[in-house]
Protein backbone atom coordinates (compact mmCIF):
# COMPACT_ATOMS: atom_id res chain seq x y z
CA UNK A 1 0.00 0.00 0.00
CA UNK A 2 1.29 3.21 -1.20
CA UNK A 3 1.90 5.72 2.15
CA UNK A 4 0.96 8.71 0.83
CA UNK A 5 -2.35 7.76 0.25
CA UNK A 6 -2.72 6.92 3.42
CA UNK A 7 -1.27 10.50 5.40
CA UNK A 8 -3.70 12.00 2.13
CA UNK A 9 -6.85 9.87 3.56
CA UNK A 10 -5.96 10.33 7.24
CA UNK A 11 -6.35 14.29 6.02
CA UNK A 12 -9.36 14.42 4.48
CA UNK A 13 -10.75 12.14 7.08
CA UNK A 14 -9.49 15.14 9.79
CA UNK A 15 -11.11 17.84 7.74
CA UNK A 16 -14.46 15.81 8.02
CA UNK A 17 -14.33 15.15 11.20
CA UNK A 18 -13.41 18.99 11.88
CA UNK A 19 -16.36 20.44 9.88
CA UNK A 20 -19.42 18.21 11.41
CA UNK A 21 -18.47 16.04 14.00
CA UNK A 22 -19.17 12.71 12.52
CA UNK A 23 -19.88 9.56 15.40
CA UNK A 24 -18.51 6.41 14.71
CA UNK A 25 -20.48 3.71 16.55
CA UNK A 26 -21.12 -0.42 15.55
CA UNK A 27 -18.02 -1.29 13.15
CA UNK A 28 -16.51 -4.31 14.40
CA UNK A 29 -13.14 -3.47 14.59
CA UNK A 30 -13.78 -0.05 16.80
CA UNK A 31 -12.73 -0.87 20.24
CA UNK A 32 -16.34 0.60 22.12
CA UNK A 33 -15.34 1.11 25.66
CA UNK A 34 -16.62 2.69 28.65
CA UNK A 35 -14.44 3.46 32.45
CA UNK A 36 -15.75 4.83 36.03
CA UNK A 37 -14.40 5.00 38.99
CA UNK A 38 -16.31 4.05 42.43
CA UNK A 39 -16.85 5.97 45.12
CA UNK A 40 -17.75 8.78 43.74
CA UNK A 41 -15.69 11.52 45.62
CA UNK A 42 -13.63 9.39 48.18
CA UNK A 43 -13.06 10.49 51.06
CA UNK A 44 -9.49 10.82 52.85
CA UNK A 45 -6.81 7.84 51.96
CA UNK A 46 -10.43 5.90 51.32
CA UNK A 47 -9.42 3.09 48.25
CA UNK A 48 -10.56 4.30 44.79
CA UNK A 49 -11.99 1.08 42.29
CA UNK A 50 -10.69 2.02 38.43
CA UNK A 51 -12.69 -0.04 36.34
CA UNK A 52 -12.56 -0.29 32.12
CA UNK A 53 -14.53 -1.92 30.42
CA UNK A 54 -14.28 -2.97 26.52
CA UNK A 55 -15.38 -4.75 23.23
CA UNK A 56 -13.55 -5.16 20.24
CA UNK A 57 -13.98 -7.57 17.46
CA UNK A 58 -10.47 -7.97 16.48
CA UNK A 59 -9.81 -9.10 19.84
CA UNK A 60 -7.89 -7.13 22.86
CA UNK A 61 -4.49 -7.56 23.35
CA UNK A 62 -3.87 -5.28 26.23
CA UNK A 63 -5.14 -2.43 28.46
CA UNK A 64 -3.54 0.41 30.63
CA UNK A 65 -4.68 2.37 33.37
CA UNK A 66 -2.63 5.88 34.49
CA UNK A 67 -3.48 7.72 36.98
CA UNK A 68 -2.17 11.28 37.77
CA UNK A 69 -2.37 12.81 41.23
CA UNK A 70 -2.66 16.61 41.37
CA UNK A 71 -3.15 18.98 44.64
CA UNK A 72 -5.54 21.92 44.93
CA UNK A 73 -4.68 24.52 46.59
CA UNK A 74 -5.40 28.34 46.01
CA UNK A 75 -2.32 30.56 44.54
CA UNK A 76 -2.36 34.40 44.27
CA UNK A 77 -6.14 33.85 45.03
CA UNK A 78 -6.66 31.64 42.24
CA UNK A 79 -8.25 27.60 42.69
CA UNK A 80 -5.14 25.61 41.25
CA UNK A 81 -4.01 22.04 40.62
CA UNK A 82 -0.78 21.53 40.89
CA UNK A 83 1.25 18.10 40.11
CA UNK A 84 2.10 16.51 43.72
CA UNK A 85 5.27 16.14 44.95
CA UNK A 86 5.67 11.98 45.31
CA UNK A 87 2.23 11.71 44.54
CA UNK A 88 0.83 8.85 41.93
CA UNK A 89 1.93 9.76 38.19
CA UNK A 90 1.84 7.94 35.46
CA UNK A 91 1.40 4.13 34.48
CA UNK A 92 -0.16 2.02 37.14
CA UNK A 93 -1.50 -1.29 35.89
CA UNK A 94 -1.16 -3.05 32.71
CA UNK A 95 -3.46 -6.03 31.66
CA UNK A 96 -2.25 -8.04 28.56
CA UNK A 97 -4.54 -10.56 27.17
CA UNK A 98 -2.91 -13.18 24.69
CA UNK A 99 -6.09 -14.39 24.19
CA UNK A 100 -7.32 -11.96 22.68
CA UNK A 101 -10.70 -11.81 23.86
CA UNK A 102 -13.62 -9.73 22.21
CA UNK A 103 -14.58 -8.16 25.44
CA UNK A 104 -12.91 -7.15 28.82
CA UNK A 105 -13.64 -5.93 32.29
CA UNK A 106 -11.13 -5.12 34.92
CA UNK A 107 -10.89 -3.34 37.61
CA UNK A 108 -7.83 -2.16 39.70
CA UNK A 109 -7.37 -0.23 43.38
CA UNK A 110 -4.97 1.79 44.60
CA UNK A 111 -5.20 3.08 48.20
CA UNK A 112 -6.27 6.15 49.30
CA UNK A 113 -5.68 9.81 48.25
CA UNK A 114 -5.37 12.38 50.88
CA UNK A 115 -7.07 15.88 51.41
CA UNK A 116 -7.26 18.39 48.45
CA UNK A 117 -6.78 15.79 45.24
CA UNK A 118 -7.73 15.88 41.95
CA UNK A 119 -7.30 12.92 39.96
CA UNK A 120 -6.99 12.31 35.76
CA UNK A 121 -7.48 8.63 35.06
CA UNK A 122 -6.95 7.50 31.79
CA UNK A 123 -7.70 3.88 30.18
CA UNK A 124 -5.86 2.58 27.40
CA UNK A 125 -6.92 -0.34 25.30
CA UNK A 126 -5.11 -1.69 22.63
CA UNK A 127 -6.78 -4.40 20.25
CA UNK A 128 -4.61 -7.23 18.13
CA UNK A 129 -4.19 -4.87 15.17
CA UNK A 130 -2.08 -2.85 17.55
CA UNK A 131 -4.93 0.44 17.40
CA UNK A 132 -5.67 1.87 20.76
CA UNK A 133 -8.59 3.84 21.83
CA UNK A 134 -8.64 5.49 25.51
CA UNK A 135 -10.80 7.98 27.46
CA UNK A 136 -9.73 10.12 30.19
CA UNK A 137 -11.47 11.44 33.21
CA UNK A 138 -10.89 13.86 35.96
CA UNK A 139 -12.66 14.34 40.02
CA UNK A 140 -11.92 14.95 43.45
CA UNK A 141 -10.70 13.16 46.20
CA UNK A 142 -10.23 13.43 49.83
CA UNK A 143 -11.76 16.86 51.58
CA UNK A 144 -12.71 19.45 49.10
CA UNK A 145 -11.02 22.70 49.42
CA UNK A 146 -12.59 25.35 47.99
CA UNK A 147 -15.72 25.67 50.45
CA UNK A 148 -19.33 25.65 48.78
CA UNK A 149 -18.31 25.55 45.02
CA UNK A 150 -19.61 22.07 43.14
CA UNK A 151 -17.17 19.51 43.58
CA UNK A 152 -16.29 17.70 40.02
CA UNK A 153 -16.83 14.00 39.75
CA UNK A 154 -16.43 13.49 36.34
CA UNK A 155 -15.21 15.95 33.45
CA UNK A 156 -12.45 16.10 30.93
CA UNK A 157 -12.83 19.79 30.09
CA UNK A 158 -13.54 23.62 29.53
CA UNK A 159 -16.59 24.37 31.12
CA UNK A 160 -17.51 26.47 28.47
CA UNK A 161 -17.16 23.29 25.82
CA UNK A 162 -18.72 20.68 28.04
CA UNK A 163 -22.58 20.31 29.76
CA UNK A 164 -22.47 21.13 33.40
CA UNK A 165 -24.68 19.01 35.56
CA UNK A 166 -24.48 20.06 39.45
CA UNK A 167 -26.72 17.24 41.71
CA UNK A 168 -28.24 18.97 44.76
CA UNK A 169 -29.10 16.80 47.62
CA UNK A 170 -32.50 16.99 48.86
CA UNK A 171 -32.39 17.83 52.64
CA UNK A 172 -35.29 15.73 53.48
CA UNK A 173 -33.93 12.96 51.99
CA UNK A 174 -30.27 13.09 52.68
CA UNK A 175 -28.58 13.85 56.08
CA UNK A 176 -25.79 15.15 54.26
CA UNK A 177 -24.52 15.99 50.39
CA UNK A 178 -21.92 12.92 50.97
CA UNK A 179 -25.08 10.53 51.62
CA UNK A 180 -26.39 11.07 48.35
CA UNK A 181 -22.93 10.17 45.79
CA UNK A 182 -23.86 6.08 46.19
CA UNK A 183 -27.27 7.16 44.27
CA UNK A 184 -25.58 8.92 41.96
CA UNK A 185 -23.04 5.96 40.78
CA UNK A 186 -26.14 4.47 39.24
CA UNK A 187 -27.59 7.60 38.11
CA UNK A 188 -24.46 8.92 35.82
CA UNK A 189 -23.00 5.03 34.72
CA UNK A 190 -25.74 3.20 34.08
CA UNK A 191 -28.35 6.36 33.85
CA UNK A 192 -26.77 9.11 31.74
CA UNK A 193 -23.97 6.79 30.42
CA UNK A 194 -26.78 4.56 28.68
CA UNK A 195 -28.62 7.20 27.18
CA UNK A 196 -28.14 7.45 23.01
CA UNK A 197 -28.09 11.29 22.80
CA UNK A 198 -25.62 11.10 25.68
CA UNK A 199 -23.59 8.63 24.87
CA UNK A 200 -22.76 9.94 21.06
CA UNK A 201 -21.33 12.61 23.00
CA UNK A 202 -20.46 11.24 26.46
CA UNK A 203 -17.25 13.62 27.02
CA UNK A 204 -19.24 16.78 26.58
CA UNK A 205 -20.75 15.64 30.04
CA UNK A 206 -19.39 16.90 33.09
CA UNK A 207 -21.02 16.04 36.72
CA UNK A 208 -20.58 18.09 39.47
CA UNK A 209 -22.64 18.08 43.50
CA UNK A 210 -22.65 20.95 45.65
CA UNK A 211 -21.55 20.38 49.20
CA UNK A 212 -24.62 22.24 50.24
CA UNK A 213 -27.96 20.33 50.13
CA UNK A 214 -31.61 22.13 48.25
CA UNK A 215 -35.27 21.28 48.47
CA UNK A 216 -37.55 20.30 45.60
CA UNK A 217 -41.30 20.39 46.80
CA UNK A 218 -43.84 18.19 45.19
CA UNK A 219 -45.21 20.09 41.59
CA UNK A 220 -48.55 19.90 43.49
CA UNK A 221 -47.34 21.09 47.02
CA UNK A 222 -49.01 24.59 48.18
CA UNK A 223 -46.21 26.36 48.00
CA UNK A 224 -44.23 24.93 44.86
CA UNK A 225 -40.40 25.34 45.63
CA UNK A 226 -37.53 24.77 44.88
CA UNK A 227 -34.06 25.59 46.78
CA UNK A 228 -30.32 25.70 44.72
CA UNK A 229 -28.02 26.46 46.89
CA UNK A 230 -26.54 30.00 45.95
CA UNK A 231 -23.50 28.84 45.26
CA UNK A 232 -24.39 26.25 42.18
CA UNK A 233 -27.65 28.93 41.24
CA UNK A 234 -24.74 31.70 40.88
CA UNK A 235 -21.59 28.89 39.30
CA UNK A 236 -20.08 30.25 36.05
CA UNK A 237 -19.73 26.99 35.62
CA UNK A 238 -22.68 24.87 36.11
CA UNK A 239 -25.37 24.78 33.32
CA UNK A 240 -27.78 22.97 35.10
CA UNK A 241 -28.75 21.66 38.48
CA UNK A 242 -30.50 18.02 39.29
CA UNK A 243 -32.04 18.16 43.30
CA UNK A 244 -31.75 14.55 43.88
CA UNK A 245 -34.92 12.92 46.48
CA UNK A 246 -35.77 9.53 47.06
CA UNK A 247 -39.51 10.47 48.78
CA UNK A 248 -41.58 10.02 45.91
CA UNK A 249 -42.83 13.59 44.11
CA UNK A 250 -44.06 14.52 41.09
CA UNK A 251 -41.30 15.86 39.56
CA UNK A 252 -41.08 19.46 37.65
CA UNK A 253 -38.60 21.70 36.26
CA UNK A 254 -37.97 25.39 36.50
CA UNK A 255 -35.38 27.43 34.88
CA UNK A 256 -33.74 24.61 33.69
CA UNK A 257 -33.02 23.19 36.65
CA UNK A 258 -35.42 19.93 38.07
CA UNK A 259 -35.98 17.59 40.27
CA UNK A 260 -35.57 13.50 40.42
CA UNK A 261 -35.59 10.74 42.33
CA UNK A 262 -32.10 8.94 41.20
CA UNK A 263 -33.36 5.84 40.13
CA UNK A 264 -35.35 7.36 37.64
CA UNK A 265 -33.02 7.61 34.96
CA UNK A 266 -35.82 8.34 32.04
CA UNK A 267 -36.81 11.86 34.01
CA UNK A 268 -33.04 12.75 34.49
CA UNK A 269 -32.15 12.74 30.96
CA UNK A 270 -35.60 13.96 29.54
CA UNK A 271 -35.21 16.88 32.09
CA UNK A 272 -31.94 17.01 30.97
CA UNK A 273 -32.87 17.32 27.25
CA UNK A 274 -34.72 20.67 28.65
CA UNK A 275 -32.00 22.21 30.12
CA UNK A 276 -29.39 21.44 27.80
CA UNK A 277 -30.57 21.33 24.33
CA UNK A 278 -33.90 23.56 25.06
CA UNK A 279 -35.72 20.15 23.94
CA UNK A 280 -39.46 20.39 24.07
CA UNK A 281 -42.14 17.99 25.32
CA UNK A 282 -43.58 16.09 22.82
CA UNK A 283 -46.29 15.13 24.82
CA UNK A 284 -50.12 16.91 25.12
CA UNK A 285 -50.04 18.72 28.50
CA UNK A 286 -45.73 19.18 28.45
CA UNK A 287 -43.83 22.76 27.92
CA UNK A 288 -44.28 23.88 24.24
CA UNK A 289 -42.31 26.03 22.71
CA UNK A 290 -40.45 26.91 19.38
CA UNK A 291 -36.90 28.31 18.73
CA UNK A 292 -34.75 29.52 16.09
CA UNK A 293 -31.92 27.16 16.19
CA UNK A 294 -32.03 24.14 13.94
CA UNK A 295 -33.61 21.18 14.12
CA UNK A 296 -36.50 21.66 17.00
CA UNK A 297 -39.16 19.43 17.76
CA UNK A 298 -42.17 21.51 18.34
CA UNK A 299 -43.61 23.61 16.04
CA UNK A 300 -46.45 25.71 16.27
CA UNK A 301 -47.91 25.31 12.74
CA UNK A 302 -48.60 21.99 10.98
CA UNK A 303 -47.29 23.86 7.82
CA UNK A 304 -44.00 24.55 9.23
CA UNK A 305 -43.75 21.33 10.72
CA UNK A 306 -44.34 19.62 7.90
CA UNK A 307 -41.75 21.39 5.83
CA UNK A 308 -39.06 20.26 8.49
CA UNK A 309 -39.86 17.28 8.11
CA UNK A 310 -40.21 16.98 3.78
CA UNK A 311 -36.48 19.31 4.01
CA UNK A 312 -34.98 16.25 6.55
CA UNK A 313 -36.31 13.39 4.26
CA UNK A 314 -38.84 12.40 6.21
CA UNK A 315 -43.16 12.15 5.31
CA UNK A 316 -44.75 15.60 6.24
CA UNK A 317 -47.40 13.32 7.23
CA UNK A 318 -45.53 12.01 9.72
CA UNK A 319 -46.11 15.11 11.85
CA UNK A 320 -48.70 14.74 14.46
CA UNK A 321 -50.86 17.07 16.57
CA UNK A 322 -49.82 17.61 20.44
CA UNK A 323 -52.52 19.75 21.29
CA UNK A 324 -53.83 23.04 20.37
CA UNK A 325 -51.50 24.76 17.66
CA UNK A 326 -48.31 22.73 18.57
CA UNK A 327 -46.94 19.94 16.16
CA UNK A 328 -44.39 17.07 17.02
CA UNK A 329 -42.21 16.65 13.29
CA UNK A 330 -41.48 13.01 15.12
CA UNK A 331 -44.44 10.45 15.23
CA UNK A 332 -45.00 8.97 18.69
CA UNK A 333 -44.77 5.57 17.29
CA UNK A 334 -40.97 6.23 17.52
CA UNK A 335 -41.76 6.83 21.25
CA UNK A 336 -38.80 9.48 21.79
CA UNK A 337 -38.24 10.58 25.55
CA UNK A 338 -39.29 13.62 25.33
CA UNK A 339 -42.69 12.14 24.39
CA UNK A 340 -42.87 9.99 27.28
CA UNK A 341 -39.31 9.69 29.45
CA UNK A 342 -40.13 5.97 30.88
CA UNK A 343 -39.14 6.91 34.82
CA UNK A 344 -36.86 4.30 35.67
CA UNK A 345 -36.24 2.98 31.92
CA UNK A 346 -34.07 5.21 29.30
CA UNK A 347 -36.01 5.36 25.82
CA UNK A 348 -34.26 6.97 23.21
CA UNK A 349 -34.14 10.08 21.91
CA UNK A 350 -35.37 9.77 18.32
CA UNK A 351 -34.32 11.37 14.89
CA UNK A 352 -35.45 15.07 15.29
CA UNK A 353 -33.65 15.54 18.65
CA UNK A 354 -31.01 13.29 17.83
CA UNK A 355 -30.23 15.82 14.70
CA UNK A 356 -30.68 18.66 17.78
CA UNK A 357 -28.35 16.93 19.81
CA UNK A 358 -25.80 16.56 16.82
CA UNK A 359 -26.00 20.16 16.47
CA UNK A 360 -25.86 21.07 19.79
CA UNK A 361 -22.58 19.16 20.29
CA UNK A 362 -21.24 20.94 17.31
CA UNK A 363 -21.81 24.21 18.28
CA UNK A 364 -19.67 23.11 21.97
CA UNK A 365 -15.79 22.75 20.35
CA UNK A 366 -14.97 25.65 18.21
CA UNK A 367 -11.99 24.31 15.95
ZN1 LIG B 1 -40.59 17.52 29.85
Amino acid sequence: MNPMRIVARRGVFAVVLAASVIYLTGCASMTRMSTRYKPLHPSNNQSVDFTVNATDGDGISQARLYVYEYALSVVNGMQTATKRNNGTWGLVKTWNFPSNPTSINETHALTGFPASTFLTFLFRVTDKKGNSKQEEWSFAAGDWPFGNNPIPLWGNGAPAERIDVCFVADRTDYATARNMLPDLEALIFDGYHINNGVKMGKKYWQFYYSPQRGFISDFDASPRTMDIPSSVQNSTIIDHAAVIHTTVKRDWASGGNFGTEPTNIGTAAHESGHAAFKLMDEYSGGGHNTSSDPHHNNYNSKSNCESYNTSNGWPAADCQNIEGSWWRPEPSSLTCIMLNDGDAAMPDFERTCINRISWFYSQLETP
